[in-house]
């Protein structure tokens, strides 16, 4: 399992923006059991350095309920 996209985050202490590509996160999945089913959500984590100020960030992105969730910078079409 691996997210679909690249992300795009900002920096929380200069501000930077910057892209990291999808396969440098790790995915965690949790299971539930509900009335209709089992449901698994996927969990995607990732520590990064911003190459500015060398700031450490984690960022987690949860794939529920969307999909992808983009920090700081519209996908451009
Ligand atoms: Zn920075």
């Amino acid at each position: 399992m691996q997210l679909d996209n690249d992300v795009f985050s900002s920096c929380g202490n200069c501000n930077n923006k910057m892209k990291i590509a999808n396969d440098n996160f790790e995915c965690e999945t949790d299971s539930y059991e509900r009335n209709m089913g089992s449901e698994i959500s996927y969990s995607f984590y990732s520590t990064i350095e911003c190459p500015e100020c060398f700031n450490e960030i984690d960022l987690k992105i949860n794939d529920e309920p969307l999909p992808l969730v983009s920090i700081g910078e519209n996908k451009l079409n």
